[in-house]
């Protein structure tokens, strides 16, 4: 069989097998048109089933989450974990607490992770989770008796040579240390690694914190390296205010980028003069406030409310850092006609597929997600590593690590562009790198 009629016949399975999964078919769709050059290469990849079996995960748990609200009243949401693919290690991936989660979007994340883990050179398989429970506003007493009552059912499925989740939108590291001290109560044992984003003082790696962030500005970087340019001068926006977005700003202002926008799921703020970090910092880590508060302490800067006109703000390199699809064919086009010449995602799947193609044919640099945020898991597994040998290394070793990882992802995707005839397209170089590792394990270990 030919291998685009073989990826075209999986692709409407999974439309048929997984309706109304718009973002999982989506994160299929997009990595699995990619690979038609590997199959054409590896015929034995298609007589084993590879993607019939790659697209279904190992193994998915939806559970009851009730919690007691500081009324009184009793709350139910839905827990998930996806145990997606571990082929070259055990599940890994975060936590998502936000009210948009739903299967759909847990699979996406889940399968993205497979072929991000795999991209990172560590031995870590796929996996996510997370729950509808919307964290804003919530006390912390009603945090932890969330994160308690989803501990109660998850403990039973995971384990530092099982399944090991991380943070992601809505869960940093309050929600992680709740977490760890549950699972640490029911299974009366201290098992460091079955969690990472963990408090310094119990097993946390350093730079954790900001791996993701500083991973994102790293790739970037070698990317803009590699077509003779650099951060030097240029003018950053940013969406999000979260974790990923602080640290890149932080880094991308180190390396003499002028960064004039951040946002929240409320608006965005837009500073010509260069976002004051400290003043986002003090408003999202020490208050847990709204962005809009920026203006208190610098009333020159402009607030507007939505999301979507952030990306109207002229700009030379785009980094989009807070949830999936934000950046729309529309966005993706205004973004062009402004002369971006670098978008990179630092969230997972910002840009929708039409947005990419925008991209693409407009010859806008385009670092994905798979890639380009890679360094919050690497970072990850590096923790791991650390709670194996019970010793940490300091920031610096992380750092450096990190900056290895990142500066190999961008050359391993580029040389898998070139190899499998798609010069240039770091999308698909990403796509086919990380599918490479997961499938000659997979082939290895049989029909499981
Ligand atoms: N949630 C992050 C991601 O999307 C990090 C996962 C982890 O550290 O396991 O990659």
């Amino acid at each position: 069989m030919e291998a685009k009629q073989y990826v075209d016949g999986v692709l409407k399975e999974i439309n048929k097998t997984n309706p109304g999964e718009k973002e999982f078919i989506d994160a299929a769709t997009e990595v699995l048109n990619s690979l038609v050059p590997v199959f054409d290469k590896h015929p034995e990849f298609m007589r084993a089933a590879l993607l019939e079996r790659i697209v279904e995960p190992e193994r998915q748990i939806i559970f009851r989450v009730p919690w007691v609200d500081d009324n009184g009243n009793v709350k139910v949401n839905r827990g998930f974990r996806v145990q997606f693919n571990s082929a070259i290690g055990p599940y890994k991936g975060g936590l998502r607490l936000h009210p948009s989660v739903n299967l759909s979007i847990v699979k996406f994340l889940g399968f993205e992770q497979i072929f991000k883990n795999s991209l990172t050179g560590l031995p870590i398989g796929g996996g996510k989770g997370g729950s509808d429970f919307n964290p804003k506003g919530k006390s912390d007493n009603e945090i932890m008796r969330f994160c308690q009552s989803f501990m109660a059912e998850l403990y039973k499925y995971i384990g530092g040579n099982m399944d090991v989740p991380a943070g992601d939108i809505g869960v940093g590291g309050r929600e992680i240390g709740y977490l760890y001290g549950y699972y640490k109560k029911l299974k009366s044992l201290s098992e460091q690694a079955v969690l990472t984003g963990k408090g310094l003082t119990f097993g946390g790696s350093l730079a954790r914190t900001e791996a993701t962030g500083y991973g994102l500005v790293y790739f970037t970087d070698e990317m803009l390296k590699d077509n003779k340019t650099s951060f030097e001068g240029k003018t950053v926006v940013i969406s999000g205010s979260g974790n990923v977005a602080i640290y890149a700003t932080q880094k991308a202002q180190e390396l003499g980028a002028k960064v004039v926008a951040l946002s929240d799921s409320n608006g965005y703020i837009y500073d010509e003069n260069g976002i004051n970090l400290d003043v986002v910092k003090e408003i999202k880590e020490i208050k847990r406030g709204r962005i809009k508060e920026y203006l208190h302490s610098v009333p020159s800067a402009k607030y507007e409310d939505g999301c979507k006109n952030i990306w109207k703000i002229k700009c030379d390199i785009a980094l989009p850092c807070a949830t999936q699809e934000e950046i729309d064919e529309e966005a993706a086009k205004i973004l062009v006609q402004n002369g971006v010449k670098v978008v990179a995602e630092g969230a997972n799947m910002p840009s929708t597929l039409v947005a990419i193609d925008v991209f693409q044919s407009n010859n806008v640099l385009f670092g994905p997600a798979k890639a380009a945020n890679a360094g919050g898991v690497a970072c990850s597994a590096l923790e791991m590593s650390q709670n194996s040998m019970r010793l940490s290394w300091t920031f610096e070793e992380v750092d450096e690590k990190l900056q290895e990882i990142m500066k190999n992802i961008y050359h391993n995707a580029k040389n898998a562009a070139h190899e499998y005839g798609h010069e240039g397209n770091i999308l698909m170089g990403a796509n086919i790198a990380g599918f490479m590792k997961v499938a000659e394990a997979m082939m290895a270990q049989g029909i499981v």
